[in-house]
């Protein structure tokens, strides 16, 4: 390990360098399948010190991986090389909330349901919405394009971005974006920022859209015999014109997991449509309701249900929210790996995408669930399978691949909200093969020391089994 610990202690005090040996083991891993040393954790608050860190790792070729919650599912914050880990959760103070100007600006360490909370009291909220918002930081969220929930009505992270400031690899501090809802021209430096994943810059501040929040919401579900039919009534939904802003797929892999874990008692079928509507009038709200109610029916939904009530609407999505952690219950001696996890396909595709991951994990002697925000277009699958054998892997590698060329066949996207990191490269480097080498270029003019979070995106390694160490013990490994 080549690194000057003392001259980090000068910079950020010694309660913030952490180098023991749990700690390195925490920080190595995320909520993917791989795991990596780091030689230190550094834990700034100020964006000066950011920079000195900067500085110093520029100078001495250290590789730099900005972190968040470490929630990523791809190995986003995994070093490869090793390096510093520089964890941005300190950085967490919400800064300014100006409802006239409707935008927040926050340091990059804020959680995302802690934003939430404080931008309550002023009627507005941000909208983003993933899974994780409980744990996943504001940096993370920019620096994945994070999208959730409420993304079919408002946007991913990238509508919700108006600025930012971000530390270069040089140490150099440089203002991004503006604080206006529109700004034309020139290159757009913090959209490139947006989805970056650590590799560009470190982003330490961010001026965000916020959003009046709807005096009503309803939420509903409806179950499915088959989950072909899900697919379509939430095609249908999007094309129809209405307007959700929660249009969320579970099929029966995700229900039985979920009743398992917390006894929700969910219907059992073949797939459930978790949906809301929202506005500031109840008859328009209640519009929109009926519209996704009709068209659920006319593709033999049934068991419909829908409450204003925030705690029915809090019990029905419960399992959505808690869903990822679920899935390790599903079935004794299966663990929930993060594979082929997430992507995005044409609304009209729905229904054959979610068909797909089924046929696929029988063929491949693995258990796969698809569910999503199929609403805006994402569907997400977990891989059950044992994770000590290593026949598994074989398996969980043949079903990955086959899964993305599937995606890739009916015209939809490797990366629709969880990032591309190391897990996904392989088959995100052949879906955009055309830009590559300019994606390579940009790093080049930017990081030209190749220090910040190296070998990801599309400098990751083509197999992503051999890429690091796998974090299970696998037989044979
Ligand atoms: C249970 C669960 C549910 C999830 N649900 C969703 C979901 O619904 N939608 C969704 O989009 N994602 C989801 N995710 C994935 C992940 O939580 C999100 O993408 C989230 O935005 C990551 O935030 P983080 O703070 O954990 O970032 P990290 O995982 O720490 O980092 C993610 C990437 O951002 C970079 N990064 C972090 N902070 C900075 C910074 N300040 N400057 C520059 N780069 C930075 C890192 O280097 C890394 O490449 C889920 C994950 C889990 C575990």
């Amino acid at each position: 390990m080549k690194i000057d610990l003392d001259r980090l202690k000068d910079i950020v005090g010694e309660d913030n360098i952490r180098n023991n040996a749990a700690d390195l083991y925490i920080y190595g891993s995320d909520a993917s399948v791989h795991v990596a040393t780091p030689w230190v954790v550094v834990q700034p608050k100020k964006i000066s010190e950011v920079q000195d860190i900067l500085r110093y790792a520029n100078e001495e070729l250290i590789p730099v991986i900005p972190r968040g919650a470490g929630s990523g599912m791809s190995g986003h914050t995994v070093p490869i090389d090793g390096g510093i880990i520089l964890d941005m959760k300190r950085m967490n103070r919400i800064l300014e909330i100006r409802p006239q100007d409707i935008l927040c600006r926050v340091e990059a360490g804020v959680v995302d349901d802690d934003l939430n909370r404080a931008l309550k009291p002023f009627g507005f909220f941000y909208p983003p919405a993933p899974a994780s918002s409980r744990i996943a930081t504001i940096g993370g969220e920019i620096a994945n394009n994070a999208s959730g929930i409420r993304s079919v009505k408002y946007g991913a992270t990238r509508d919700s971005v108006l600025g930012m400031k971000v530390v270069m690899a040089n140490g150099d501090l440089v203002n991004l974006g503006s604080n206006t809802r529109v700004e034309a021209s020139g290159y757009q430096i913090e959209r490139l920022i947006v989805g970056s994943e650590g590799t560009l810059a470190v982003i330490v501040e961010a001026t965000l859209k916020i959003v009046p929040l709807p005096k009503y919401r309803c939420l509903g579900i409806a179950s499915f015999n088959k989950l072909e039919e899900a697919g379509e009534a939430i095609s249908d939904v999007i094309s129809s014109g209405a307007s959700p802003s929660m249009l969320e797929l579970m099929d029966d892999v995700a229900i039985t997991a979920v009743n398992k874990a917390l006894n929700l008692g969910l219907p059992d079928v073949e797939a459930i449509v978790i949906f809301e509507a929202d506005g500031m009038v109840k008859e328009a709200v209640d519009y929109e309701i009926n519209r996704i109610k009709e068209i659920c029916e006319r593709h033999n939904g049934f068991g419909i249900k829908y409450s204003y009530d925030a705690k029915e609407r809090a019990r029905i999505y419960a399992g959505r929210k808690k869903l990822f952690a679920a899935l390790s219950r599903y079935k004794e001696g299966l663990s929930c790996t993060s594979l082929a996890d997430d992507m995005a396909v044409p609304n009209s595709r729905m229904a054959d995408m979610a068909k797909k991951i089924h046929e696929v994990a029988k063929r491949n002697n693995v258990i796969m669930t698809a569910y999503g925000h199929c609403g805006s277009g994402v569907m997400h699958t977990k891989i059950l399978m044992d994770p000590t054998k290593k026949e598994q892997w074989e398996d969980a590698r043949r079903a990955v691949a086959e899964i993305y060329d599937y995606v890739r066949e009916i015209g939809g996207t490797t990366s629709a909200e969880h990032g591309i990191a190391i897990s996904k490269a392989p088959f995100w480097k052949k879906e955009r093969k055309d830009s590559l080498e300019i994606m390579r270029a940009i790093k080049k003019a930017l990081d030209p020391n190749n220090i910040l979070n190296p070998h990801k995106l599309m400098d990751a390694p083509d197999d992503w089994v051999t890429a690091t160490r796998l974090r299970y013990p696998v037989g044979g490994r």
